[in-house]
C-alpha cells in the first residue's frame, strides 16, 4: 500500500493538509536531491549542447511526452506546488518565455534531455542509471515507482488534497 501522497499546497489553498509523513518526506527530500546533485554535476562534466529554443518542454510541439515517478513527482510538489488552474498537458505549464520556472525540482527527463544528436546515447545511458537509483529510493520509502506522465502525477496529487479537505473531485482536463 502506497503512503499517501504529500503535497505543496498552490497558493489559493494554504493550509492544506500534508500527508506524507514528515520523516519519509524528509528522507525523500535528502535522498532525491542528493541524486539530482550527481546527475547535475555528471551532465555539466559533459556539457551538451542546449539552444534554449525551449521546444522540448512543448510535448506535443517536439512529439514526446514526460514521465516520471512518484517520489519525483511528490519532490516537485514539494517545491512548487502545481498549477493553480486547469492546465492543457501538450506543453509544461512551468515553461514561461521558453524557459523552465521549477528547474530546482524538474525531474529526471528534464535534467537529462537535450535535443544535442551528439549527446543522445549518454543522455540514455544516465536515465536508465538514474530511473534505477530513483526505484531504489522509492522502494526504501515505501512508496511505489508509479512511472507516468509527469503531469497525471500533479493531477493527482491536487484530488487527493481535495479530497482530504472533504471538497471531492477536482474538475480537470484530459
Ligand atoms: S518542469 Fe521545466 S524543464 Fe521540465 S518540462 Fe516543465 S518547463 Fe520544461
Amino acid at each position: 500500500m502506497t503512503v499517501p501522497t504529500s503535497i505543496h499546497p498552490p497558493a489559493e489553498t494554504p493550509g492544506s493538509p500534508s500527508l506524507l509523513e514528515a520523516g519519509t518526506r524528509e528522507r525523500l527530500l535528502s535522498g532525491l536531491g542528493a541524486l539530482y546533485g550527481e546527475l547535475d554535476a555528471a551532465i555539466a562534466s559533459a556539457n551538451p549542447l542546449c539552444r534554449t529554443s525551449g521546444d522540448c518542454c512543448r510535448f506535443a510541439t517536439y512529439g514526446h511526452r514526460l514521465y516520471a515517478t512518484r517520489v519525483e513527482a511528490q519532490y516537485f510538489a514539494l517545491r512548487h506546488g502545481w498549477p493553480a488552474r486547469d492546465f492543457a498537458q501538450e506543453s509544461c505549464p512551468y515553461q514561461k518565455d521558453r524557459l523552465c520556472t521549477a528547474r530546482e525540482g524538474r525531474p529526471l527527463g528534464c535534467r537529462v534531455f537535450f535535443c544535442d544528436p551528439a549527446w543522445k546515447g549518454r543522455g540514455e545511458e544516465l536515465t536508465e542509471l538514474y530511473l534505477r537509483r530513483i526505484g531504489a529510493l522509492s522502494e526504501s520509502l515505501g512508496i511505489e515507482r508509479d512511472y507516468r506522465p509527469f503531469l497525471e502525477h500533479l493531477r493527482g496529487f491536487r484530488q487527493e488534497a481535495l479530497q482530504a479537505e472533504g471538497h471531492g473531485e477536482a474538475t480537470w482536463p484530459s
